[in-house]
């Protein structure tokens, strides 16, 4: 047995509390590991099935090397998670992923470059750090473009698309006047997406590409494998098993890109943590993206990604949790739920896997 493997029995720490964090968990007891949940918000799902909980803020220093005491290894489920707290933990345990692509993603400007300088080809971009940037964007690129702030943004939240430079101001505006980059933007035909892992010994397997529908910014849909993707297939895993390489990081990355209509991939951004576009792998693939990351975290060799049989994902939002019995009825759709209470409108509640 590798000094670097953690056997089962070990404790796998999680920061954040959040759906990603309850199926990463839950992969972990199967695997006869516990897990400890390290989150600021009471109401977290991943802690329902958790060894053990700490409700603390990532600033917390004492909860943090108190968590840090019960855990073999740590890993993320939120690419937000201040990088502080994981270059703290970092010098305590081992850090699956590592602080550097934590802080990469955390970023968009980081993130973007980042991804150019593996080869990928990304929007053409630039920074904004006020309305005059966004006019220049519209003069560089041509209109519409679309500006995101660097930091915290998430399923469409703190972007906005606009074509005319009188608009300029009031993006940047509803923005909260935050640095942000100016993208060209896209004609893409469809949205795909990659994940890919990688071993303490530096060994990659990647999941085949996916396709993913989104509907109002959210993620409602995703083809496993994505269909007739040809040769981008193979260019996509590739690009993405150099960002991960580059990163030098023990975990999962997953890589979002667009295909355009002249059939060339264009990345948009990158998380390193599990992915919703990877939940169909929790019923389909030869190890679900959660397995992978617990073996990733406790120093196992990689799993198969495999694909049992191609399939299809579909997330629950909202209210729409309310048919789970409709879900249950239909013996060959494969249901997993979060346990959250509130069903906000667009919240993520539960998804479904089925085959086609
Ligand atoms: P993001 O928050 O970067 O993941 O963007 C959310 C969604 O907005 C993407 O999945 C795309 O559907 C759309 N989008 C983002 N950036 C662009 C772009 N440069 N051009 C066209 N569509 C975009």
């Amino acid at each position: 047995m590798s000094q670097e493997m953690i056997p089962p029995g070990g404790v796998i720490g999680i920061l954040g509390g959040g759906q990603l964090g309850r199926m990463t968990a839950l992969a972990a007891a199967n695997l006869g590991y516990r897990a400890h949940i390290f989150a600021p918000e009471r109401d977290s799902p991943a802690a329902d099935v958790a060894w053990r909980f700490t409700c603390a803020d990532y600033s917390d220093v004492s909860a943090l090397k108190s968590f840090a005491g019960t855990v073999d290894s740590v890993t993320v489920e939120f690419e937000n998670v201040p990088e502080g707290a994981l270059t703290l933990l970092a010098e305590l345990k081992p850090a699956r992923p590592n602080s550097l692509s934590l802080a990469t993603a955390q970023d968009r400007l980081n993130e973007k470059n980042y991804l150019e300088s593996v080869g990928f080809k990304a929007a053409p971009f630039l920074p904004v750090n006020g309305p005059e940037d966004i006019v220049s964007a519209l003069e560089n690129f041509g209109s519409p473009v679309v500006v995101k702030t660097r930091r915290f943004g998430y399923d469409g939240k703190g972007q906005v698309k606009l074509s005319e430079p009188k608009e300029a101001k009031d993006a940047w505006v509803e923005l909260g006047c935050s640095p942000s980059i100016a993208e060209g933007f896209i004609d893409f035909v469809r949205e795909i997406s990659v994940i890919t892992a990688r071993d303490i010994g530096g060994n990659i397997v990647s999941y085949p590409a996916v396709e993913n529908r989104h509907e109002n910014h959210i993620l409602r849909q995703t083809i496993a494998p994505a269909p007739d993707l040809g040769k981008l297939a193979a260019e996509a895993e590739d690009l993405a098993a150099n960002a991960i390489a580059g990163l030098d990081m023990v975990g999962l990355l997953a890589i979002e890109m667009f295909v355009t209509r002249e059939n060339n991939l264009i990345v948009n951004e990158m998380a390193p943590r599990p992915h919703n576009s990877g939940h169909w792998t929790m019923d389909f693939a030869a190890t679900s993206q959660f397995e992978q990351l617990v073996r990733c975290a406790m120093g196992l060799p990689l799993g198969s990604t495999e694909v049992l049989c191609p399939a299809e994902m579909q997330n629950i939002l909202g209210d729409e949790v309310h048919d789970w019995h409709q879900l249950l009825a239909d013996p060959k759709t494969h249901l997993h739920l979060y346990g959250k209470n509130e069903a906000r409108k667009g919240r993520k509640m539960g998804h479904w896997n089925r085959a086609i």
